[in-house]
């Protein structure tokens, strides 16, 4: 935090605003100032990039502060986010809200993606159990204002990343362009047909997918 006051004194209007989104903004950089500020950004460890994934993440405080939550919410966020980077590019704005109890201070009911924290029973009716998610889909706010619908019931946090994988990937592959947003995908397919996209497996869902891209790739190669 010392280094981006540091920035935003040197480079901007000295302000640094926090945003709902919890995002950070350094403001009032003169245009011809941007790339020396960029690159003091990166000097502090810090990225001045976000993928659409991780600019849309929020997550409440969870149980590293609360004790009210089931779940590790902000720990859990950023493993969906390293996760997804490395394996998908969104080019469509997506919000995943990370809750850990029903006060919802992250409100997951509105999340394109909802994750609502819960213990899950390692194994049925045992009394063990680990930290993980009921997961909503098609939540929204303003002029798409919307409440998720529930999709899944007790999804261990480790299963949650792939998850959600395999519902960005089936988006992208059914959809008939960026027009459509994943909010509007989640409304255009029954939920019974979003779970068998969810039970597949990545490249099963990519492969049936993707065949005509696939065969037009393979044609178009020289020779
Ligand atoms: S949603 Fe629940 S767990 Fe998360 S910060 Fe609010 S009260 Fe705590």
């Amino acid at each position: 935090m010392r280094g981006l006051a540091d920035v935003a004194e040197r480079c901007g209007d000295g302000d640094l605003r926090l945003t709902v989104w919890q995002n950070l903004l350094v403001s009032g950089i003169p245009a011809a100032r941007v790339a020396e500020a960029q690159a003091a950004v990166e000097a502090t460890g810090l990225d001045w990039r976000a993928s659409n994934v991780r600019a849309g993440l929020v997550a409440c405080t969870g149980n590293a502060g609360c004790r009210f939550s089931a779940s590790d919410t902000k720990g859990h966020a950023r493993d969906i986010a390293d996760h997804l980077d490395g394996r998908l590019a969104l080019d469509t704005p997506l919000n995943i809200h990370l809750t850990g109890c029903h006060h919802s201070c992250a409100q997951h009911y509105i999340g394109d993606i909802g994750l609502l924290g819960a213990k899950v029973a390692t194994e049925p009716d045992s009394d063990e159990t680990v930290e993980g998610y009921h997961v909503y889909l098609g939540g929204g706010y303003a002029q798409n204002a919307s409440i998720g619908r529930e999709f899944r019931r007790d999804v261990p946090a480790e299963q949650v990343p792939a998850l959600i994988e395999r519902l960005l990937k089936a988006y992208l592959a059914e959809r008939p362009g960026p027009t459509e947003t994943f909010q509007h995908f989640t409304e255009r397919p029954d939920l019974g047909r979003l779970q068998s996209l969810a039970e597949e497996k990545v490249p099963d869902v990519v492969a049936r997918c993707f065949p005509r891209t696939r065969r037009s790739r393979r044609s178009s190669a020289p020779g």
